[in-house]
């Protein structure tokens, strides 16, 4: 009986630095500061990629307005096309000619407006994502200080809680104390629960006869679903 009740008194303990750690890492101190963290440690690549993006859409704007100036000039040769027709040449076959060049000409012009545009916004985009990453590499400093000052306002009443657990830990076998352990770190809490009606009171799995005997002898036991600690209810 008395490992179980050493076992609560120090999850409750333990319970009291399970909420600060909590708080801690729900604070928006901690927040501002990974979120400004994550953001810095993308943008580099992030604005690499704007840029290779831009470079990318400013090389097709130059093919387009070299193909608009050859076909442009293409138009040229038709110049003469009065004294070709006094020639007597095929008038209808020029016209359609020039007719299809012309058509080619309107659609190569959509496409330089429209990738034009798309140049500017992408600049635009690294301008703003460039602007963005010098405001929050200014942040960064201020909200990692701010951090680092809220833990350290923590840290006195975490260490006093630890010290308290480690005097709990010593009348608790080393082995209970590691199983007790290795839950909290797979993040179960609470890792004791009482009996209810002979089933877990957390998950409702019935407890076999040996395992009821055990809890009956006040020995560490586990359910065996969600291999908490089961105590009984006193
Ligand atoms: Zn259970």
């Amino acid at each position: 009986m008395a490992q179980i009740e050493q076992l609560l008194k120090y999850q409750s303990e333990d319970e009291k630095l399970l909420r600060l750690e909590r708080e801690t890492a729900n604070s928006d101190e901690r927040k501002n500061y990974s979120q400004a963290k994550a953001f810095l440690t993308k943008a580099p690549e992030k604005l690499e990629g704007l840029e290779a993006k831009a470079n990318e859409l400013t090389k097709l704007l130059e093919q387009l307005n070299k193909q608009y100036s050859d076909i442009y000039e293409t138009l040229q040769d038709f110049e003469n096309l009065d004294e070709l027709i006094d020639g007597g040449a095929d008038i209808s076959f020029y016209k359609k000619n020039v007719l299809q060049i012309t058509e080619r000409l309107k659609s190569i012009k959509a496409e330089v407006a429209a990738l034009t545009k798309s140049i500017k916004d992408a600049d635009e985009e690294y301008q703003s994502m460039k602007k963005k990453t010098i405001a929050v590499q200014k942040q960064y400093a201020e909200y990692a200080e701010t951090y680092k000052a809220y833990k350290e306002s923590k840290l006195a009443e975490m260490n006093a809680i630890k010290a308290q657990l480690e005097k709990l830990a010593a009348g608790i076998a080393p082995d209970v104390m590691q199983r007790y352990l290795s839950k909290r770190n797979e993040r179960i809490f609470p890792i004791l629960c009482a009996v209810s009606n002979g089933r877990c009171s957390k998950c409702g799995t019935e407890l076999s006869l040996s395992a009821k005997e055990k809890i009956e002898s006040g020995q560490p036991t586990e359910c065996d679903n969600c291999h908490r600690f089961l105590y009984k209810e006193q």
